[in-house]
């Protein structure tokens, strides 16, 4: 789950880790009005959107007056942003984070992530700040560093403290530096962070060290810990379609393709994805129904799948191990009663009461293409919805 900059500074704020003052604004009058508490001369403007890249696109504004905030948050609120991180059709800025300017000196990139092939938590650090680490790993690698963290004892501050001299933090400023990585650490471990990530963070004029940009995203699984990090989700900033599925307990994840595609189990539901794009297709979404789901759930899952306007075809992709082919049929017929079915849809089935599913979707009078096995099944749909 990912949560707004202004949020993920209140959490830093709370561990010790120095961010600016600021205040979010849901309107031009409460910018301004938060424009008015702040002490700096320059205040700027941020929109907020669960999306990077907001700078460069125009969503940071620095105003150097009331009335330059208001002009601003005009301009903002209600703005589709495109950034390339949201895609083309952008996100609509619906909160301003409205904060203190700093007297930027420097700028430097700090990420905690965990790290699959030692295990290991990673904190990793570059004096390439703000701009994309994606970038500076591509193209200067050698200005990345990174401090593996042992689980048991935590970030050391003299681990800190070499990732501080390595991306050349001004020596003054070392123990400064170490400490705003271990309460970021700090924050990461309690609150079961997936990904933290402070780009920029800055030196100033007047030698502080403080976190300018705050990108902190949530592991699901842990949330039903964090009982205060849930209240910080925002609804409007997360996929329809994705939230349907999550309150049936669908693992399911909108992608860009045009094939709908019901599979139960992740791994079968990879495999499925792997060989539509073997054989020419693109997968509109991932689709994992679970082992044990009823025709309840597969109605729901059929019916989000039919909402995205992209899809021109579905694929159904069932071994009935725990759960009964005939449920599943059941199911798919119960959607497309409900919601009318105009696209191709293949079907191929196997396992628990197979001859039983086959035979309720035949008797449907549903315009199924059936399909003997998973490469049948993903040419036939790749065809049809050429
Ligand atoms: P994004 O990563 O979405 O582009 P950031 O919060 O990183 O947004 O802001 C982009 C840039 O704007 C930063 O790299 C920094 O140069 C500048 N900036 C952001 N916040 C402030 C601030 N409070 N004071 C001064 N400059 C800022
Ligand atoms: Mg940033």
């Amino acid at each position: 789950m990912n949560i707004h900059e202004y949020q993920g500074k209140d959490l830093l704020r709370q561990y010790g880790v120095p961010v600016p003052n600021g205040k979010v604004a849901f309107t031009v009058d409460e910018a301004v009005k938060a424009a008015e508490s702040l002490d700096s001369k320059v205040k700027v403007v941020k929109a907020q959107i669960h999306a990077g890249g907001r700078g460069k696109a125009g969503g940071v504004k620095l105003a150097k007056s009331l009335d330059e905030v208001r002009t601003y948050a005009e301009e903002l609120l209600g703005k589709t942003l495109v950034t390339h991180q949201t895609g083309p059709e952008g996100k609509e800025v619906k909160r301003l984070l409205i904060e203190e300017g700093s007297d930027i000196k420097s700028e430097y990139y700090i990420g905690l992530v965990l790290d699959r092939d030692s295990s290991r938590i990673v904190m990793m650090g570059s004096e390439e700040g703000g701009t994309e680490i994606e970038e500076v790993a591509a193209k200067t690698p050698e200005k990345i560093f990174k401090e593996t963290i042992d689980p048991a004892i935590g970030l050391l501050p003299f681990q800190a403290k070499r990732l501080a001299f390595n991306i050349n933090i001004p020596t003054e400023l070392v123990n400064k530096a170490a400490k705003f990585m271990i309460g970021l650490y700090n924050v990461f471990i309690e609150k079961d962070c997936s990904i933290a990530e402070i780009n920029p963070l800055v030196t100033t004029g007047d030698g502080q060290v403080i976190a300018l940009d705050a990108k902190l995203n949530f592991d699901d699984n842990a949330l039903y810990r964090h009982p205060e990090i849930l209240e910080l989700r925002d609804l409007a900033e997360e996929d329809e379609k994705e939230i349907e599925a999550s309150k049936y307990d669908l693992n399911y994840t909108a992608l860009d393709g045009n094939i709908g595609m019901m599979v139960n189990g992740a791994g079968l539901a990879m495999a499925t994805m792997d060989i539509i794009k073997f054989y020419g297709g693109e997968p509109a979404n991932f689709l994992d129904v679970g082992g044990g789901a009823t025709a309840e759930k597969v109605t729901a899952a059929f019916k989000i799948i039919l909402s995205d306007p992209n899809v021109k075809g579905i694929v159904v992709n069932i071994f009935g191990g725990i759960m009964k082919c005939d449920d599943i049929a059941t199911g798919v017929i119960q959607a497309t009663k409900e919601v009318g079915l105009e696209i191709p849809l293949v079907v191929r089935l196997e396992g628990t009461n197979v001859e039983l599913g086959k035979k309720l979707l035949n008797e449907s009078g549903l315009n199924i293409t059936a399909a003997e096995s998973m490469a049948d099944a993903a040419q036939k749909i790749v065809s049809l919805v050429k």
